[in-house]
Formats: structure tokens, sequence, C-alpha cells
């Protein structure tokens, strides 16, 4: 991150290569004009030019049973609930890797099961991941090598704005754009799936783009009928696929001759039985074309540091989300450590979104501790409200990117007075300590 004139008043500072943490994409070319606590986005995607404004307004104080207090009290309050507590659920999740870790010790301290607010995707995906491993690729293997992209799904572009321009950007005017080893050629881009949007059509003007329209709950069919049809096998049998057949038969020599093929899908769009299915035909698509060229998976997620999370926890405690620790133990029981059962046998619910106002789940059943951007409406006021500031806006943090290979430093664009997670968490964990 730079500042392009460091020389004039905050009134009108930009802030330009700002480091973007919100969908896991992590593009790094945002550029933000700041005045005292207001940040009103420049360049950025939809979303992140959402996430990113902030008004110049101080920000809410702490609350206790809805009253307003200091961060010592509120601490101190969460911690009292959490010593009460004896089958505690985190949920939520969002927050820099410093945060993570300060809730994991919480979560160890205490005793807790914990799952992330985007995990349905990660977790349809490890259904083969875990079972029969796969061949996955990076942005930059993309970038440079990927000479044929079929995306599966609905337009990828209303998830990641940016993901057209991060793994097949143009060359037009921009010589760090060019890929080191496609320069030169279009890429052949195919969808099968919902019909893109005009910026996703802007964003690959330079390339060759093929549409097969798909709904969306028919795409894990058509998938598997992609890897059949490369497989040898004949799809006859499936006649919902009639209108689209032709289509899948005329894109199996493209991608036997292709050079380095890429299978992208999101599963967080997709139900969790058709995200398990495409990522297994996907999956298996790549094994079958392995024999012969290269090929891999490039699977789309990663919002709010699920992908940090998911390395944390494994770091940590040697499983992913979805498993209860404290005791010194930890069990992994993604059924029964999802946010939504967890909470049924919930008796304290601790909720974590610092990178936007996500509201924590419902639930009566015990207290309710909320360490949560500073807008969120709550349906229930929560028994204890820290609001916390976000990486990358508010703090530093390190956040991964998607494809697990990058771990992205996020620099502060303001001083808003807000903690980060990791100093709300670390005042709870102070208070825990003094009660011990
Ligand atoms: S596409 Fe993702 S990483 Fe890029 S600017 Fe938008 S939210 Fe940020």
């Amino acid at each position: 991150m730079t500042s392009d004139d460091e020389s004039r008043d905050d009134a009108d500072r930009i802030v330009t290569d700002v480091v973007c943490g919100f969908c896991g994409l992590g593009c790094d070319d945002l550029e933000v004009a700041v005045s005292g606590r207001a940040i009103r986005p420049i360049k950025a995607c939809a979303e992140a030019a959402r996430l990113l404004a902030r008004p110049d307004q101080p920000p809410p104080a702490p609350r206790v049973g809805g009253q307003e207090t200091t961060l010592a009290e509120a601490a101190a309050a969460a911690g009292r609930h959490l010593r009460g507590s004896r089958a505690a659920a985190f949920s939520g999740l969002g927050a820099d890797l410093d945060g993570l870790r300060r809730v994991f010790d919480i979560a160890m301290t205490c005793g807790a099961s914990f799952d992330h607010e985007a995990s349905g995707g990660l977790f349809a995906n490890l259904e083969r991941l875990g079972r029969r491993g796969w061949i996955a690729t990076t942005v930059a293997e993309v970038r440079n090598r990927c000479d044929l992209l079929v995306v599966f799904g609905p337009d990828p572009t209303l998830s990641f704005g940016h993901v057209f321009e991060r793994l097949l950007p143009s060359a037009a005017g921009d010589a760090d754009a060019a890929p080191l080893f496609v320069a030169g050629r279009r890429r052949r881009v195919v969808i099968i799936g919902g019909a893109l949007s005009e910026a996703a059509r802007r964003a690959l003007a330079g390339q060759e783009v093929v549409e097969i329209p798909v709904p969306t709950d028919q795409v894990a069919l058509a998938a598997q009928a992609l890897t059949a049809l490369l497989a040898g096998r004949a799809v006859a049998d499936l006649p919902e696929l009639d209108g689209i057949a032709p289509a899948l038969v005329a894109l199996v020599e493209p991608l036997k001759a292709a050079a380095y093929s890429v299978f992208v899908w999101n599963a967080g769009v997709l139900s969790t039985r058709d995200a398990a299915t495409v990522a297994e035909a996907a999956a298996g698509a790549v094994d079958v074309l392995s024999v012969t060229t290269r090929a891999a998976v490039f699977p789309l997620g990663g919002r709010d540091n699920i992908t940090g999370a998911h390395q944390a926890a494994l770091w940590r405690f040697g499983y992913p989300l979805r498993t209860s620790v404290g005791g010194g133990t930890a069990r992994h029981a993604p059924d029964r450590y999802a946010t939504a059962t967890a909470l049924k046998d919930a008796d304290l619910l601790l909720h974590v979104s610092a990178f936007r106002p996500g509201a924590p789940a419902d639930f009566e059943r015990g207290p309710v501790i909320a360490l949560a951007h500073p807008d969120t409406v709550f349906t229930r006021e929560p028994d204890v409200f820290i609001p916390v500031g976000t990486p990358g806006v508010d703090h530093f943090g390190h956040v991964f990117r998607m494809d697990s290979v990058v771990c992205l430093p996020l620099a502060p664009l303001r001083n808003a007075e807000l903690p980060s997670v990791a100093a709300a968490a670390e005042a709870i964990l102070d208070s825990l300590r003094r009660a011990a």
C-alpha cells in the first residue's frame, strides 16, 4: 500500500495498491480516498466497494446487555459467560490469522466447537479431496499456463467480482498482465451454467468464450456427463441433457488437445450434494486428462479468510473446521459441529465477523457474545457485543488467498479506534486468566 502524496492533508489522502481480504481472490490493486475515518472506494469491485466504504463517524462502544461499556468490562462479562458454559459453539470466524489464533485460544481454554460461516462449500469439496485427493492449481499457474478454462455453475463474477481479471488478464495496455506461456494466443473459456454478466463479458473480451446454458440444478449432471464423455463413455441415457449434449461432446477434443485445462466452480453457490458432485466430476476429468496432458482444478472460495481459518485449525489441532476442542483433546465431527447442528446442543454462542456486518444465527439456548463489525444489525441484542475493526481497513492482518499458497498482508487505511478480533479476544483471555 502506498500513499501518493504524503504531504497532503488527511482530508484527501488517496491510497493505492490496497490489498483486499474480502472474497479470497486477493486483489492488490484497489484504490480508496481516506478522509478522517471516512473511506471512499475509487477502484474496487462492487462487493469490495460496499465493504470498504466507511462514514466519518466514531465507532460504537462495546455493550453488555444493551448498555454501553468499556472493552475491559465487556471482555470481563464475556469471560463470565464463557466460564459458565459447558457446550459453547463458536461461529462466523471471519477474522485475520491473529484473530483466529486468539479465538482458538479461548476455545482451548473454555472448551468449544468452531465452524466458519462459509464452510459449506469447503466441506463439499473436502468430500472428494479427503477421499481421493486432486490436482489443484494456483492463480499464477492459471494466469500463465491455462489455455482452456471450464467454469461450472453460475457466473463466478457474482461472488468474485474480478475473478476473470485475476485469472485471465488482458495484456492490452498492461505488459505485466501478459501470460508467460500462452502469450499471443486467445484462451478459450467455456461456461457450463448461468449466463455471464456484462461485466464478465467485458473482462473476457480478449478471450474466446463459449456459453453452454445449464440451469443451476443441472450443472452437476452436466459436469458428470462431461467427465463420462472424456472417459469414453456415452451419455445417451441422460435425456435431461439432450439440449446441451452436443455442446459437451464438442468440448471433448478441445480438452484433450489443450496444453493446460483448468476446471473452476464455486461450491458455495451450489447445493451441498451438487457441489460435491461437481468437485468429484471436475477432479475426475483432471484424472482422465492428466494421462496425456496437463489439467487441474481451481475451486473458488475463500470468503472472509475461511482458507486461513481452515489452515489455522489444521496447524493448531490437526483437524479442519467443525471440530470441538477443550480439556487437551480435539474431536472432528463435521456433521455434528456444523454451526446449525452445533447450536441445537450449545449453551453459548460466540460469533466472530470482522469483514462484514454478518449477524449471528438465531440462538435462544444461552448467552450470545459477538465480536462483530460495528454495523451489524442483530435480531436479538447480544449479551456481549464488542465492535471490532476490519483487517485491511482498521488494522494490520494476514489472510490466505483462496488457492492456499499465498498469505496476504493487509494494512490499515484509517485509525477508527476499533479493537481487532485479536485484541478483543486477548482481553477476554485476560479476564479468564484473572479469574483462574
Ligand atoms: S474480487 Fe474479491 S479480492 Fe478482488 S476486489 Fe473484489 S472482493 Fe476484493
